[in-house]
């Protein structure tokens, strides 16, 4: 259950949500770090979009709409977008959730279940 939007994701309209949604469907990339800590593992969940335009059109858009950062290897002509911080991207997860093909699905549902505290 999500009772504040911490990713802003909520103040979006539905066509702008469907624009995420399915770019995040066809080009993200959702990572689950996990260091073996002194008391505790160390959790970081990631959301990465790349892509190969000159220009980032497609990241800017991303942060337009939710923040976050875009990162460019100038050499590679890649962007890689994700967003700043552990609770923005369990907020995002949780809302595109329902939407996301199975597998997808499955791998949201690793990432919520190992990051949380
Ligand atoms: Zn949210």
């Amino acid at each position: 259950m999500i009772n504040i939007c911490d990713c802003g994701f909520e103040n979006l309209t539905p066509f702008e949500q469907g624009w995420i949604v399915g770019l995040l469907e066809g080009e993200g990339t959702f990572i689950l770090r996990v260091k073996p800590g002194v008391n505790k593992p160390w959790l970081n969940a990631l959301i990465e979009v790349v892509n190969t335009e000159p220009n980032g059109e497609i990241t800017k858009r991303l942060q337009s709409l939710l923040g976050g950062k875009i990162y460019r290897a100038y050499r590679k002509n890649e962007c890689k977008w994700t967003l700043n911080t552990k609770k923005e991207i369990l907020c995002l997860l949780e809302h595109i959730k329902p939407f996301m093909s199975k597998l997808r699905q499955t791998k949201i549902n690793e990432i919520l279940t190992g990051a949380s505290p």
